[in-house]
Parts: C-alpha cells; structure tokens; sequence
C-alpha cells in the first residue's frame, strides 16, 4: 500500500507532484493500492479549495487512487490511539505553559544546547484527562533505543533518543499533530512503504516510535526524496513561478513531459523521453540520486518538444483550439517553440493581419500574384513562379514572403516551411 498525503496549504508544486508520480508508479509495479489522503491537521493553514484542486491536478497527470480520505475525518481515531498510549503511560499529559518552554528554550540556546524536553510533567500522579479543566498537550515519551530504518535512497539511518525527544502528539485543542495523525494513519491503512520529500526525514523515527509504542510491528520501508534545487543552486522555493505546477501548465508544458522530467531529475533512467505507463515497466526508486537534484527549466522545455512531436495529430489539434489541422505546422515549428503558448503564437502570427513593415508596396504585389496564381507542389517551383510574375529581387522579395507567410521577419526556412502551409498560400494571400 502507497499513498501520496498533501496538505491543502498552497499550490501543488514540483516537489509535491514528485513525491506522487513515485509513490503512484511504485503502486503500480507492485500491484498494490494507492491512497489520496489530504492532510488537513494544521488548521490554520488549511486553504478552502486546494483539495479539490490537488485532484484536478493528479487527474491530469493520470494519477489515480483508489481510496480517498481527509484526515480529520479520523480524529476519533486520533484521539483514541492517544488515550490509549496515555493510559500504559506510554504518553503523557503535559500542563508546562508556552511562556514556561520558551524560558526554557531560551536558556538552551544560551547555553549553545538544542533544546529538549525536561521531563516537567512526565511523571504527574494520575489525571483523569477527559474530565480535566487545565490546556495540555499529550507527549509521547522518548524512546529508551536508538532507532534505525533503512531508507531506499539514502542508506541506513539511525537516530538516538535525544534526536527524538518526548515530542508532543496532541495539541490542546485535542487534535493530532502532524507526526501523530500520519504515523496512526499509516498504520491503520498499512501503508507498507512511504515515499517523500527527505524534509520528512527527521519526522521518520518519530513515527516509527509511535507505530513501535502502538505495538505495531509491521515493517515499513521508505523513501526520501532529495530537495529540488533552483537554477541558482538554492533550494526551490514555493514561490518560483517554474517550480508550481499550475504554472507550467498554463504556459502550455503538456503534464507527459513534466512527468518525465520529473522522473529523469536526478535519476538513472534508460530512456530520455518516455511516457508514465513505459515508465512504469523499468522505474527503479533505488536509482534515485542520494545528491539533490537541479532543476533545469531548458531540458523540460526540450522534453516538452519532444512530447508535442510525439503526440497523436487529432491530440495536438484539440490542444491548439484551431478548427484547421495544424498538428503538422506546429510540430515543425517546435524547432523554434516549446510550449504550446508559444506555438499558438506562432500559428497566430501566421493567420491573423500582418505588420508589412518596410515592405508594404512588396507585400501588395505579393499578394496580388498569390491570389490568382496556380498551387505549387514543391517551394522551388512556387518560389520561381512568383519571382518571375513580381520581378521583385532578393531582400524585396524574400522579407515580404516570409511576413505574408509567417507575419515574421525570421524564422524557419521557407523552403522547410513551405509543405506545411502550402494548403493554406490563398488564405494567407487575402488576410
Ligand atoms: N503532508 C505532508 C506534506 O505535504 C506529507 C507528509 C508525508 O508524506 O508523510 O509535506
């Protein structure tokens, strides 16, 4: 069982998808399930909406689930499982104030130490804390061994009590905190292996204490996914256009080639372009790359070339909105666009009024002889046709072709150009 459990606290960026792509073909291979969990602990960050967005995104990428829940929607469970560690006194209720561990954590830092639990409330004589008056958190108590986990990635682990502190597992509004509610989650789902990003790290033997405090014996394997860096080597933050996930959609990056560029970042693969069902057949997580990856927005734009080459005509044609069949035109055109954004510009540019520049008498004549003039199979012998009728040389002649044929003043070459507009020389003569 693998499951991908966002939070719906902003936008769905790279590093998110990442984490779902893996967990989802991982699934696959093994045949198992995949869980969708939104992980809406955290209240006061929760935004309205992003849930329902998180699985329109993951619907475009073909990523598919097969159980679906909201975390707080297992509170009781929370709750329960917490109650139940306090009572082997395994947990306990903790008064210590705010104010009273800031002191503390002050006096710490002052001192040059990392700040850790003391123990204040650990002891407490019995408190019957479903009847009780006085805000507390519940605490797990520390564990009394080092523990260690193999991580598929990066090698043994291994964390020592201090690492792991008596952390809190309850707020005092008597909900879960994030360790909590996911480690109890997990288990209740037996998700047999995990896979995030290696932020998650230290959360890692956290939630193995409370599964191992639960009496839950069952081995989990996991996963870390070393962070995404920028172009300036700097780790990616939320905020970069590039690094959000709307955001390459909307320019026009189609979600196969974001896919594959998130499977070939930082990964051994044996193929470049690829589609998510080839690459399910060979995808290794092992392969992964310990290093943390860089992201490189000019290889996805080249992957994003290739994509639209691949694709079906009928596909690209619906994409492009266009009543013609420009799948071909733009195809050609990708040697110098990479989006779809970009190639509808072109195609635009190509059928819409054009800007004669210098050249308006030479466009006029142009367009005069292109109107009447017979269809050409091959650009030399339309080339000659119209060069003969106009008279016109050189510069006059080519820079008012290319406008009448492209509304640009570069470009491709005509002559490659030429067998992908040719059906459409008298339309582009009246425009
Ligand atoms: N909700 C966590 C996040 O979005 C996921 C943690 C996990 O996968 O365990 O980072």
């Amino acid at each position: 069982m693998y499951r991908f459990a966002p939070s719906p606290t902003g936008d769905m960026h790279i590093g998110n998808l990442r984490v779902a792509l893996f967990n989802y073909i991982c699934a696959r291979q093994k045949n198992t399930d995949f869980i969708l969990r939104i992980e809406d602990t955290d209240k006061a960050r929760n935004i309205e909406g992003k849930e329902e967005e998180i699985k329109e995104i993951l619907k475009i990428f073909g990523i598919c689930w097969q159980h679906y829940y909201i975390q707080s929607q297992n509170l009781k469970f929370h709750r329960q499982m917490a109650l139940k560690l306090v009572s082997e006194k395994k947990a306990f209720a903790c008064f210590c104030t705010e104010e009273e561990l800031e002191i503390k954590k002050e006096f710490a830092k002052k001192q040059g130490k990392a700040y850790r639990y003391d123990g204040t409330c650990e002891n407490l004589s019995h408190i019957e804390l479903l009847e009780c008056e006085k805000p507390f958190v519940i605490r797990i108590k520390k564990p009394n061994h080092t523990l260690k986990f193999t991580d598929l990635i990066k090698g043994q682990l291994g964390f020592t009590p201090e690492n792991i502190d008596s952390f809190v597992i309850m707020r005092k509004d008597k909900t879960p905190t994030y360790n909590f509610a996911c480690a109890v989650d997990d288990m209740l789902e037996n998700v047999t292996c995990i896979i995030r990003g290696e932020d998650h790290v230290s959360n890692t033997p956290k939630q193995e204490h409370i599964r191992a405090s639960l009496n839950y014996n069952y081995a989990v394997t996991y996963a870390h996914l070393p962070i995404i860096l920028n172009e300036e080597n700097t780790k990616m933050s939320k905020r970069e256009a590039h690094s959000s996930v709307k955001w390459l959609l909307e320019q026009g990056i189609l979600p196969s080639a974001i896919a594959n560029y998130l499977i070939i970042l930082g990964n051994k693969t044996p193929h470049e372009i690829f589609t998510l069902e080839e690459a399910i057949e060979w995808f290794d997580i092992a392969k992964v790359s310990k290093a943390p990856a860089r992201f490189d927005f000019k290889k996805l734009l080249q992957i994003n070339r290739e994509h639209i080459k691949k694709m079906p005509d009928e596909e690209l044609n619906k994409l492009l909105n266009c009543d013609k069949n420009l799948a071909k035109l733009a195809k050609f055109y990708t040697q110098e666009a990479s989006t779809l954004k970009e190639l509808k510009e072109k195609i635009q540019a190509i059928f819409s009024a054009k800007d004669y520049k210098e050249f308006t008498t030479e466009c006029v004549i142009l367009k005069n002889i292109l109107q009447k003039m017979q269809s050409f199979e091959n650009y030399e012998d339309f080339k000659n046709e119209l060069l003969n009728q106009s008279a016109l040389k050189g510069k006059k002649f080519f820079m008012p072709l290319r406008i009448i044929l492209t509304g640009n003043t570069h470009g491709p070459e005509l002559n490659e150009l030429y067998p992908y507009i040719k059906q459409f020389i008298y339309e582009l003569a009246r425009i």
